[in-house]
């Protein structure tokens, strides 16, 4: 998922990245056809509705998130960088010797992508990628509708359990408990993780890091176009 990652760093961070996906989708299905759909029978379809709309943009996210340019440095481009730090005011420059190239201040090199970044954040095993300038939005919303999707989960689980406590134990309400305890723990952590990522957001404009998320580049697509440009240039 990473564009550019290289050896072991990068093939784990690909498996954890795959095992989270995998995990999220298999729990889904258990969910959606056991505790959810009884619910959906006896109680309402609202159950099945509202979860079923914020699964699919935390899906939706997790991609975007995770194969999007992060703000990825090409080599090539030193000249625009350095025509931007000169149109700043700013010659705050530095060198990566990685990747042979001049980096913009707030630009550090991912061990995990070998890659430099332009507003890096961090690196995210759970989307193999890193969280720079382009998808930093997309991460947060990603952030934003998996919790979401945790809490109508565990509601869900749990109004299920107290509609059938005098039900004897079956697949169905076995299913059901084995998803309430991976919903209620990884809740509160994900609370955390999607406060963090506002208060980051809120730091951030008001000490204008980010620009209002605007990179040196406007858009991954703008990226891509300009490095293939430069090397087309080259030939
Ligand atoms: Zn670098
Ligand atoms: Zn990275």
């Amino acid at each position: 998922m990473a564009p550019s990652g290289e050896g072991c760093p990068s093939l784990c961070s690909g498996l954890f990245a795959s095992f989270h996906f995998s995990t999220l989708l298999g729990l889904s299905c258990l969910f959606f056809t056991f505790p959810c759909s009884w619910l959906a029978l006896n109680v309402s379809w609202a159950f099945p509705v509202i979860c079923g709309h914020l699964l699919i943009p935390t899906i939706l996210y997790f991609f975007l998130t995770s194969f999007t340019d992060t703000g990825i440095l090409h080599k090539g481009i030193e000249e625009e960088l350095e025509n931007q730090a000169n149109t700043l005011g700013s010659l705050q420059q530095h060198w990566c010797n990685k990747c042979q190239l001049y980096c913009l201040p707030h630009t550090f090199h991912c061990s995990w992508c070998n890659t430099c970044v332009e507003e890096f954040d961090h690196h995210c095993m759970w989307v193999n990628n890193c969280i720079g300038c382009h998808n930093f939005r997309f991460f947060l919303l990603f952030v934003f509708f998996l919790t979401s999707y945790d809490l109508a989960v565990l509601i869900t689980c749990l109004t299920y359990l107290a509609l059938n406590t005098q039900q004897p134990f079956g697949v169905e309400k076995i299913c059901t408990v084995l998803l309430t305890i991976p919903a209620g723990f990884s809740l509160v952590p994900l609370l955390i993780l999607l406060s963090h990522q506002i208060i980051t957001v809120v730091a951030a404009q008001d000490s204008g890091k980010f620009k209002a998320l605007s990179c040196s580049r406007s858009s991954a697509w703008e990226s891509n176009l300009f490095a293939w440009c430069k090397l087309h240039e080259a030939k």
